[in-house]
């Protein structure tokens, strides 16, 4: 069963993904999953095959390592939401093109304004730009990389939001360098951890 026919999915932001050719060609839309009323929100770059299949982002390999490095942390989905740049699946997985991004991510900011989280982990580079170049995706070409920024604090202020917004290694790319990655991840949630932990936003 496909959700793609959804009822729920009438809204302005939801109709510009239904003009894109990912939407055509996806099997489910891949909205989020975890606790909407929690603190952090992480975002990924683009459903994968069994994200596509399923409905909900992270359910294959990179999804099965973050729920390890979460568990390593002492955290779970009941204590982050998770959603994607792309809410359907890339042909291919390819990179996501600059006019999908342009359609995918007013639904992704829609969802931050309902959810209002304290802090946005983006995970690898795409989400990570999107975020630096304030939704600005020509800019996104001119960030620095996640190798650079990760664990980095920043206050971001884009369509009347505001959050701290903190990169993180894609838990795809940490499957790769698990060695050397891991233990950036892990400090890089201690950070996470203590910015919930303020009461002050900024
Ligand atoms: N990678 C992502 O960035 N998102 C997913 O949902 C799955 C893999």
């Amino acid at each position: 069963m496909s959700n793609k026919d959804s009822s729920e999915f009438n809204f302005p932001e939801a109709l510009l993904v239904k003009e894109t050719e990912l939407f055509k060609n996806c099997t489910n839309i891949v909205v989020g999953k975890g606790n909407i009323n929690s603190d952090i929100l992480f975002v990924g770059e683009a459903p994968g095959r069994n994200e596509d299949l399923e409905g909900f982002p992270f359910v294959g390999a990179a999804g099965k390592n973050l729920d390890k490095l979460l568990e390593k942390v002492g955290l779970s989905l009941e204590n982050i939401y998770v959603a994607n740049i792309l809410k359907c699946r890339p042909p291919e997985n390819r990179a996501p093109l600059q006019e999908e991004i342009r359609a995918h991510t007013p639904w992704l900011l829609r969802q931050i304004k309902e959810m209002k989280p304290k802090v946005v982990c983006s995970l690898g580079n795409y989400a990570t730009n999107f975020f630096l170049s304030g939704g600005d995706i020509d800019l996104m070409d001119g960030q620095a990389g996640i190798t650079s920024v990760h664990g980095k604090v920043k206050n971001i202020e884009m369509e009347g939001l505001k959050f701290k917004l903190i990169p993180l290694f894609h838990p795809a790319a940490i499957i790769y360098n698990r060695t050397k990655l891991t233990p950036l991840w892990e400090a890089d949630m201690e950070i996470v951890k203590m910015e919930i932990s303020q009461e002050k936003l900024f």
